[in-house]
């Protein structure tokens, strides 16, 4: 099977087999599903001192339902959307 690739949201480089990524459903500051793939710990470290999303509570439960909120486990063989 093809796996996707993935561009980095931090350095931009292009990987594959993604182990860390943000997604918004654990974030109460985006209404819509957001992934940010990550190229490894320090670019997800990295992100967490660079962006603004501490500054927004955890996203209570129950979280939203329906085909954009499934539980994601693996982002390598789904499509996703970034900002
Ligand atoms: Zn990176």
């Amino acid at each position: 099977m093809i796996k996707r690739s993935h561009t980095c949201y931090v350095c931009k480089k292009t990987f594959t087999n993604a182990i860390y990524w943000y997604d918004s459903i654990h974030d109460s500051k985006y209404d819509k599903r957001l992934i940010k793939p990550f190229c490894g710990p320090l670019c997800a470290n990295k992100f967490r001192e660079i962006s603004d999303e501490n500054s927004y509570p955890a996203r209570e439960k129950p979280w939203p339902r329906g085909p954009e909120w499934q539980i994601i486990q693996d982002i390598d063989n789904i499509e996703y959307e970034s900002d």
